[in-house]
């Protein structure tokens, strides 16, 4: 009798928890890379079955991204997720909110403030109306509770993160490093996110340009070492992804949440950097830029560049989400399962393709 009424005890503990059986049984830090077609959304789950989602897609397509992004959270277990970041105001990183507030329950929201452009200035009134009393504006530095993981706002509209992150320190790349003039007001404002987990380190710019990636790599790295980087603007680095942070924040995984025809493979022709004399050379490819780093092992991608579909500029077909564009695209994601002693195995749900790595 005793054993019987015991399991009784601990079904009904099961069934009063508030974290999701899934993820209570789950002790690993879940990341999932939702395909958006070259928008933004990144779901984190925590050990203890909290959740953070990192931006929500584009807008209309019959709800297409709040509806993955509702399916991912679903799959995870999730009866609602508890904080919603939103990096900027463009509609490729906002434009799935609304939609999605209508499908699951959203706690908390976070984003860079008031500051915007008239075009975007919609999205800014829409997300307000729907975050209400449960808004917080973030300046760099700020943390977002999260338990058992540390967050850390690396940059939000205003001055970068004062003090260096997970060893970061003096950075010898900044000597003639090459400099780019500043992009529009949006990509300047960007929220960026640092998501450690002992000695796991992911961190996302989300589409921060080239100027502002300088303020945080020079002439200190702010960011230290990065186990997992979101490549910035979908992997396209037009006016971002410069040598002096990338080589200095030395990704052991990149993920780049590209479209078939965004980001990745564009061309980047449109910037004319600010070369003074003596500037180091630079890599111009993007995907070669990446995958020439010192010290990467893997670069996962949402997308086959139908852009620029050279088997050299992109990564192995077994790490890319999703081959194809149009009706027949399922909008595979990409996920990583991080474990409290630094090992991480990366999924691609196309094909089950797994690849496990050790956080350095
Ligand atoms: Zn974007």
């Amino acid at each position: 009798m005793k054993r019987v009424s015991t399991a009784v005890a601990f079904a009904a503990l099961m069934l009063t928890a508030s974290v999701p059986a899934s993820a209570q049984n789950n002790a690993n830090l879940q990341i999932i890379w939702i395909d958006v077609e070259g928008g933004a959304a990144t779901l984190f789950v925590s050990p203890s079955g909290q959740s953070l989602l990192f931006d929500t897609g584009y807008p209309g397509n019959g709800d297409r991204d709040a509806k993955r992004i509702f399916a991912a959270a679903q799959k995870a277990g999730l009866r609602q997720i508890d904080h919603v970041v939103i990096s900027h105001w463009h509609g490729d990183h906002v434009g799935g909110l609304e939609a999605l507030s209508k499908l699951i329950p959203l706690g908390r929201f976070y984003d860079h403030g008031d500051g915007v452009e008239t075009v975007d200035r919609p999205r800014l009134e829409g997300y307000k109306a729907i975050a209400g009393a449960k808004r917080t504006i973030l300046k760099a530095g700020d943390t977002i509770p999260f338990p058992g993981v540390q967050t850390r706002v690396l940059v939000s509209e205003g001055p970068v993160i004062a003090t260096p992150i997970n060893g970061g320190g003096a950075n010898a790349l900044c000597t003639n490093a090459v400099r780019q003039a500043p992009a529009g007001p949006e990509n300047i404002r960007m929220v960026g996110l640092s998501v450690t987990y002992g000695n796991f380190k992911f961190a996302s710019l989300g589409d921060l340009d080239w100027s502002r990636e300088m303020e945080l790599a020079c002439p200190v790295n702010k960011l230290g070492a990065v186990t997992v980087y979101t490549i910035n603007r979908h992997g396209g680095l037009d006016n971002s992804g410069a040598p002096a942070l990338l080589g200095a924040i030395k990704p052991q995984v990149m993920v780049v949440n590209n479209g078939p025809r965004k980001g990745l493979g564009a061309k980047d022709d449109r910037v004319k950097p600010i070369a003074a004399p003596g500037s180091a050379p630079y890599e111009a490819n993007g995907y070669l830029r990446m995958a020439k780093l010192p010290g990467m092992e893997g670069i996962w991608q949402g997308h086959r560049s139908l852009l620029d579909s050279d088997p050299a500029h992109n990564t192995a077909p077994d790490m890319i989400a999703n081959l194809e564009e149009g009706p027949t695209d399922q909008g595979h994601s990409i996920t990583a399962s991080v474990a409290a002693n630094g090992s991480f195995t990366m999924t691609n749900a196309r094909n089950g393709f797994t690849r496990t790595y050790m956080a350095k």
